[in-house]
């Protein structure tokens, strides 16, 4: 029962992700994710997005799925100190172009050691950054996004 409530409470939280099919494709990561701190990446952000469509992929995107761009940096430009991640936006048009920055997420979480909390952060942040652009929801409200 709580697994259907669940479900439809995703499903009145992101109709238009429903049914489709989107691919978050990682670039730039290659010295900054290692292969265990991928794999907790990738285990936390299906949990997160697989019932909203959503997958995720390091470099092997395929082609016939849609695909959001999500560049994984070390750090913010300067004017957007500490900020964590973000979600490109053109005119009215959230697009497929996220970032996450690594740096900040490692300071936050004061462990630079734990590969499963800053591979959980890393997916959190990725899906929240995901999420506005499913959504074309710019906002934040108390009680989502
Ligand atoms: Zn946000």
């Amino acid at each position: 029962m709580v697994k259907i409530l669940a479900a439809l409470l995703m499903a009145s939280l992101a109709p238009g992700a429903l049914g489709a099919t989107w691919t978050v494709c990682v670039e730039g990561s290659g010295e900054l994710l290692n292969t265990p701190l991928r794999g907790a990446v990738l285990r936390e952000f299906r949990e997160l997005m697989g019932g909203r469509g959503a997958d995720l992929g390091f470099g092997t995107c395929v082609r016939d799925s849609r695909r959001i761009r999500l560049e994984i940096q070390d750090e913010p430009p300067d004017h957007l100190d500490g900020v964590l991640g973000l979600a490109y936006r053109r005119s009215e048009r959230i697009e497929p172009r996220l970032k996450v920055f690594y740096g900040p997420l490692v300071r936050y979480i004061g462990d630079p050691n734990s590969t499963q909390l800053i591979g959980r952060a890393i997916a959190r942040v990725a899906a929240h950054e995901a999420m506005h652009f499913l959504e074309q929801q710019p906002e934040h409200c108390a009680d989502g996004l």
